[in-house]
């Protein structure tokens, strides 16, 4: 395995978020009845015309602009000629040799500390097709064309990636991306974010690229990492028994984890792409862009180093924290109500909170523990009304939906305990018992404090404020000894 190299390309489809389709009025909402949201426009009928939808343009830019890219003056939308029954027009509406977003790039962390910069080739608005039903009608197949003519931003990156796990990173930095722009909703289930994977393999070293395979139409970062996983194995299988790779495109195939062959290069087709006769080149000027650029949210890579540099956050829990949008937005509503516990808070969110989430197999916004839950508890281990182990019993009845902390706090009776004539009692019962250790303690055995400490809390159930008690009894074991 050491001595070959793999490359990968991506190739992502954003469905962007406008509430009309491309070139129509119809709407672009998911999941109604088939057939009831294609008007002639999207299905090309004679004498319509498609009337550009000015939101696409925008939304195009904002992401141009995102990954630093150069923006195409006048951007040309080309025909895309081929037959498919659900694209029963016979062309599909795209941008070809001068797409909107030209050359960008985007950074990806990867492991310890190491990052790297994808090149993006460009992206490209076009509009999708419909989609064929092959589960409803034993022996048939429907056509459903309520997709047909929703804006999609193709986003074509260069063979930058060496490995499955360099892609998913990248994957997911431009999911998270196009979140925060507000121009996808990035469901992956609906299909609103989708990856072809272009994979080939080649000896170290080697300049010349490999023989490339695209997997396509992946919709979930598991599945794209066992399919890249899968096909690099399938190649150097191939290559090592003396054969070789075809280019060609491929389907993963998620129950058997494995790609199967769709169509080899010979099969693909010749899309004799021409400029759209219909269609004038969409002008966008300097104003318009420098619009653009100033009504852009913060993004990810800019709330990372502010996490960094304003809220003294390492760069590890900065980089998770802003990794997706909505966590971003649940760690600054919990922030806003304790402005300097950042530290804590982070903590909190990347430990309990997420091991919680991921074992109930849900995401921050489902989380029945909301950001004021969270600072509420937060702020009851600041103010020590409770010890940090005993905020963890409190976290998980919160979880459970018992109530706030401070309810949950009251109605078990899990204050702390920071009374000094309550510890002292505390730590003159335990020392009684326990003469032997008392002993070892004033013999200068250090180490026999800690044994203390444990008898103590177990004896308060946890509920002694730890720093008193450590104070206290030093100060009862030292007296003794003096
Ligand atoms: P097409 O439009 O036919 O799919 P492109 O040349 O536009 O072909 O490439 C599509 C994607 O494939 C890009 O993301 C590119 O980086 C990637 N790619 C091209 N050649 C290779 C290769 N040999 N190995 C891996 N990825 C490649
Ligand atoms: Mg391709």
């Amino acid at each position: 395995m050491a001595t070959w190299e793999t490359v990968i390309g991506l190739e992502i489809h954003a469905q962007l978020a406008t509430k009309s389709k491309i070139f129509s009025g119809a709407s672009t909402a998911f999941g109604t009845a088939p057939n009831t949201q294609a008007c002639a426009v999207d299905l090309g009928f004679p004498g319509v015309l498609p009337v550009l939808n000015a939101e696409v343009v925008n939304m195009a830019i904002k992401f141009g602009v995102a990954i630093d890219a150069e923006i195409t003056p006048n951007s040309v939308f080309a025909r895309k000629n081929y037959f498919y029954p659900d694209l029963p027009k016979g062309y599909q509406i795209s941008q070809f040799e001068l797409p909107i977003v030209g050359r960008g790039q985007l950074g990806i962390s990867l492991d310890e500390g190491v990052s790297k910069i994808i090149g993006i080739t460009r992206a490209h608005l076009e509009e999708d097709a419909g989609k064929s039903l092959h589960d409803e009608f034993p022996e048939q197949t429907g056509v459903d064309l309520n997709r047909a003519g929703t804006p999609l931003l193709e986003i074509v990156s260069e063979p930058d990636m060496r490995s499955a796990k360099e892609a998913v990173v990248y994957a997911r930095k431009i999911h998270a991306l196009v979140q925060y722009l507000g121009i996808c909703d990035g469901n992956m289930q609906e299909g609103s974010f989708r990856c072809d994977a272009n994979v080939s393999v080649r000896l170290k070293g080697e300049e010349k690229l490999g023989t490339r395979a695209e997997i396509k139409n992946i919709n979930s970062f598991r599945f794209l990492e066992r399919a890249i996983n899968f096909e690099i194995e399938r190649q150097i299988d191939l290559i090592e028994d003396g054969s070789k790779v075809v280019q060609e495109t491929r389907l993963y195939d998620a129950d058997k984890d494995e790609t199967r062959s769709m169509r080899s290069k010979e099969e693909a087709n010749d899309y004799r792409y021409f400029p759209d006769p219909d269609l004038l080149p969409v002008a966008v000027t300097d104003d318009d862009i420098n619009r653009i650029r100033a009504s852009l949210p913060e993004l990810p890579e800019q709330k990372r180093q502010r996490f960094i540099v304003d809220l003294q956050l390492s760069e590890y829990d900065a980089e998770v924290l802003t990794s997706s949008r909505e966590t971003a937005i649940y760690f600054e509503k919990t922030l806003a109500q304790l402005p300097d516990q950042a530290k804590q808070i982070a903590n909190w969110i990347l430990g309990e909170l997420s091991a919680a989430l991921n074992k109930a197999d849900i995401n921050i916004e489902q989380s029945p523990i909301s950001p004021d839950g969270l600072s509420n508890l937060i702020a009851r281990i600041s103010d020590n009304t409770i010890s940090g182990k005993i905020a963890k019993q409190v976290f998980e009845a919160m979880w459970q939906g018992e109530g706030s902390a401070d309810s949950i706090i009251e109605a078990k009776g899990l204050k702390q305990i920071t009374d000094t004539g309550a510890i002292e009692s505390l730590i003159d019962q335990v020392i009684a018992d326990n003469p032997d250790q008392v002993d070892q303690f004033r013999a200068g055995k250090e180490k026999v404090l800690g044994f203390f400490v444990g008898q103590i809390m177990k004896q308060s159930k946890g509920k002694a404020n730890p720093g008193q008690v450590n104070q206290l009894l030093r100060e009862k074991l030292n007296k003794g000894r003096e």
